[in-house]
Order: C-alpha cells, then structure tokens, then sequence
C-alpha cells in the first residue's frame, strides 16, 4: 500500500511488560497525526513470553504470513526474565528481521531539549545510525567442536557479500543526502578484519562517487567510540555492520538523553516485506504496571514509521511535538498516559 490509497494497515504487537502501555500511546498519536481521509487499520498479534509460556510458540509459519500482507508492524517490547535467553531473539525478533529482509536497522539518537547527557558542557547530538541487519556475525553461521573438552573451538563466522553491504551503504548515502549537513561516516576496523573491512571500505567509496555532495569520513569502530563520547557533534549519518552498529547504538543511546526516548526501525526500504518499529528499551519488567515508562521511544519510533510510509508531513508533526512538550514540560513527573495524551494534543492541534 502507498500513500495514494489512503490506508495503513497496521501489525500491532504489543508484546510484554510496559509493551502495551507504551504502544497504546503510539497509537493515541498515531490517530491523532493522521488526516480524516486516512483510514488506519490495526491488527493485533499475541506474540512474546506470554504467548511463549502459555503455549511453548514464539512464531508460528501462519503467523509470519499473515504478517507478511501488513504495511508496517508496530512493536512494544517482548521478554520477560522467566524466558531463557535467546529463544525469543531467535525464534521472533531475528526471524522476522530475516524474513522480512530487514536490512537497514535505523537508530536517530537525538538530544532533546532538557533531557540529561552524561557527557560534559552540552554536547550537540543529532545523528542516525544506519547498521546493517541482516548479515555479519549475527547470521547463525558457526558450530562447536569438541564440546566441553579443553579443546572446545566455537566459530561464529561473520558473513559481508558484496550485495549485503552494497546495499546499505547505498541507502546510508542517500540518507546522509537527504539531512542538511550531508555527512556519512563508515565505522569499522579494517586495519583488522582486514578482508570484511575493505569490502566494506571499498564498496564505500565506489558507491559514494554516486553522491558528490556527500561529505565521508572513515574511523575505526574503536576510535568512533571514543568520538561519540568526546566529539559527538562530527557525527550526522553512520553506516556500520551489524555487530558494531549493535554496540555503537547502545552507546548513542546512552548518551542522548536515555533509554525512554531511543526509536528504531527495521527497515526493509525496497518495502517488499513490512518493516517493524520499535522502541529501542526492552520491556522493564520492574516498571511495568506503574504508569512510569515513558511512552515517548514509541511515538517517536510512530514517527519512523510515517516518515518509511511517505508520510513525512505527519512524521514532522510528532517530531516537532514532541520537541515542544520536552522544553516545556520535561521535569514535571508524568504517567505514561499523560505523555500520551499531550503528545496526541499537541499533533492534532
Ligand atoms: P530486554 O532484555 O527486554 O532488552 P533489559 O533488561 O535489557 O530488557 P529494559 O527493559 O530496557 O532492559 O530496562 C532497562 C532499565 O530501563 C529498567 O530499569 C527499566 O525500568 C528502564 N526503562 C526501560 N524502558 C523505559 C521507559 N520507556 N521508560 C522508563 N524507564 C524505562
Ligand atoms: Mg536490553
């Protein structure tokens, strides 16, 4: 579907713990940024570690069908800590990554007026991460031998095609052209990984002959960590593989304001297959229930979702909102559903 019919038809998952609570007010905003001659139409799922300890399914083959035909799907959070580690990832959230050929996992991190840094002075942050999803060491390309002998070899073999990071890096580009500064940096450590890392430095700069107005630069993964924390104004788009786009997000998160205001896409950008966003928080289990999870990761990841969707005016809106209610109102203790009903107030209005 396109913006032309006038229809999203949208995958909801609302998974565990504050999931739902956070969810139900990204779709507050949600109906409330969206024109009268929009129809949204919502389809629930009951995916996550309920369904898992009630049933033993994570996903099931119908299921990812089904979501297949959707326009997008919107996710709250899935885990709780009686699950054991790995079987949702695996069985849930990397298969629908896989599946759905999500390739570009989008992270902005972003620090919003009156939101805390612990970095010192105050820092200007205002950039994205594009990290590649479907490839490098996250593959499941391994095996053990000699399990539980002193000479136990475990390989986990990172996977880089030609394709694979072709495609990326393209998207990062064109990305990186579409904000004012125009800036892409690649991370990655080639001076080691000396074979996956000149693919990827090469691949880099052919593709970027293709932008001329595009400014690059190139740091090692341990060096741009550094950057992050003491430079992060030289950053405005990063492309990066899956492993260190996985830990260089962590970090960005956690120096742009924290956890409850960190949005993510998985993003299939071809839009063959639904791409998923999602907050970048897990589903905190010692808050929920409590009305303290601050919904705004979500709205913002609503934001993601508008903008892939065509909707770029809507998706401003919530941004600018959310902006708004953050100068005015951040250090004022709220409820989840508080934050909710500004948000959707100030996009309708
Ligand atoms: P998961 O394994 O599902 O990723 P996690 O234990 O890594 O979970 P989170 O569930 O993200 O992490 O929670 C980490 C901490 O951040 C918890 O103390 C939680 O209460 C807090 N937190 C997470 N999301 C929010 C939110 N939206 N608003 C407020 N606090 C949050
Ligand atoms: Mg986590």
């Amino acid at each position: 579907a396109s913006p032309t019919d006038r229809t999203i038809d949208l995958a909801v998952i609302s998974g565990d713990g504050i999931g739902p609570e956070v969810v139900a007010q990204g779709l507050k905003v949600l109906t409330a940024v969206l024109p009268q001659d929009v129809k949204l139409e919502t389809h629930a799922y009951d995916l996550g570690a309920k369904r898992w300890h009630a049933t033993g399914e994570t996903l099931t083959d119908a299921e990812l069908e089904q979501l297949r035909a959707h326009d997008a799907i919107l996710l709250g959070a899935i885990g709780d800590p009686g699950v054991p580690s790995g079987v949702l990832e695996r069985g849930l959230l990397l298969k629908l990554r896989f599946a759905f050929d999500h390739f570009v996992n989008l992270r902005p991190s972003k620090l919003y007026p009156n939101t805390t840094s612990p970095l010192a002075g105050e820092p200007e942050i205002d950039f994205v991460v594009v990290r590649e999803g479907t490839e490098g060491p996250y593959v499941g390309n391994g095996g053990t031998i000699r399990k539980g002998t002193p000479h136990e070899v475990a390989n986990e073999v990172s996977v880089n095609t030609a394709y694979g990071v072709e495609r990326v890096v393209r998207d990062a580009y064109a990305r990186a052209q579409a904000r004012p500064r125009k800036k892409l940096t690649l991370v990655h450590k080639n001076n080691v990984l000396v074979h996956a890392g000149h693919l990827w430095k090469d691949t880099f700069d052919r593709v970027g002959r293709e932008f001329p107005e595009v400014t690059t630069d190139y740091l090692h993964v341990d060096a741009a960590t550094i950057f992050l924390v003491t430079d992060p104004a030289r950053f405005d788009v990063i492309v990066t593989d899956n492993l260190f786009g996985d830990i260089l997000t962590d970090l960005a998160a956690a120096v742009s304001g924290g956890i409850g205001l960190a949005a993510s896409g998985n993003i299939n950008p071809t839009r063959e297959f639904p791409s998923m966003f999602e907050p970048v928080h897990g589903s905190a289990p010692d808050i929920a229930g409590t009305g303290k999870a601050d919904p705004t990761a979500t709205v913002l990841s609503v934001a993601l979702l508008l903008r892939h969707l065509g909707y770029e005016a809507e998706a401003a809106r919530i941004d600018e909102a959310v902006t708004a209610d953050l100068a005015e109102r951040a250090g004022t203790a709220r409820t989840t559903d508080e934050i909710g009903d500004a948000l959707a107030a100030r996009v309708a209005g």
